[in-house]
């Protein structure tokens, strides 16, 4: 199982029309607002379908989306042409970022920890920082998957047609292989286990933070600046 199929199987991620993927930007919205109060130029890193550099673009900053993932930016260009919209989606790694240094007035890193190594993790907000100009924000999103781990359980629903059925964690919880089921069909997906701790202390090598909001019991947005 690829990210890809997991994530054309969850409408949360795919389909930036879909009621679970408006609900995610409803909840960020206001929260992004208000750390966003000046007009800029953005990088959506990890854009995915593009739902948050569309939001951002309608909101008067210019987007640049990028992605490592052909599929997802296919999504996301499917949904520009539609939209007439004029963000430009470019397919980079997030380790190794083809723009110069000082170029954004904000990086926006929406639910993306759970594809990172640390090692990879350090080097993305290493880069993270080089592009922001100074005084630049960060806006970072994660959920807090150690805190969640011991709560997730087979059987709790995800979306509208999967529930979790296995969750198996390796020995020492750095990763957790957790089985999605529907009536049709079953698949496994890999994440990396990010704790609020662990992410703060690798984003401190790079930056400083000055905000953070609690967006649910293991969900936070935090905001910061590059050292
Ligand atoms: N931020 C988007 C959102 O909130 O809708 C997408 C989130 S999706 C859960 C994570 C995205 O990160 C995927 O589109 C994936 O392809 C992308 N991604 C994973 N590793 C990456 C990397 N090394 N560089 C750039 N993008 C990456």
């Amino acid at each position: 199982m690829t990210f890809e199929e997991y994530y054309s199987a969850f409408k949360a991620y795919s389909d930036i029309y879909s009621d679970e993927y408006r609900k995610r930007i409803e909840n960020l919205e206001p929260l992004l607002m208000k750390f966003m109060k000046e007009k800029g130029k953005v990088l959506d890193l990890g854009c995915g379908a593009g739902g948050f550099s569309f939001l951002l673009e309608d909101l008067g900053f210019t987007v640049v989306g990028v992605d490592n993932s052909e599929y997802m930016l296919s999504l996301a260009r499917g949904f520009a042409k539609e939209k007439g919209s004029k963000v430009e989606f470019i397919k980079a790694d997030a380790r190794e970022l083809p723009f110069e240094d000082n170029t954004f007035d904000y990086v926006l890193f929406i639910d993306n920890l759970v594809h990172f190594e640390p090692l990879d993790l350090g080097k993305a907000f290493r880069e993270m920082a080089r592009v922001l100009k100074p005084g630049g924000k960060l806006i970072l999103q994660f959920t807090d998957l150690r805190a969640l781990l011991p709560v997730l359980m087979n059987g709790q629903v995800i979306g509208a047609e999967y529930w979790i059925s296995k969750v198996l964690p390796d020995k020492d919880e750095k990763t957790v292989l957790i089985e999605f089921q529907s009536e049709e069909k079953s698949f496994r997906v890999r994440f990396n286990v990010w704790g609020k701790t662990a992410v703060e202390l690798l984003a401190k090598l790079y930056f400083q933070k000055v905000g953070e909001e609690k967006i649910n019991e293991h969900t936070y947005l935090q905001v910061y600046l590059p050292k």
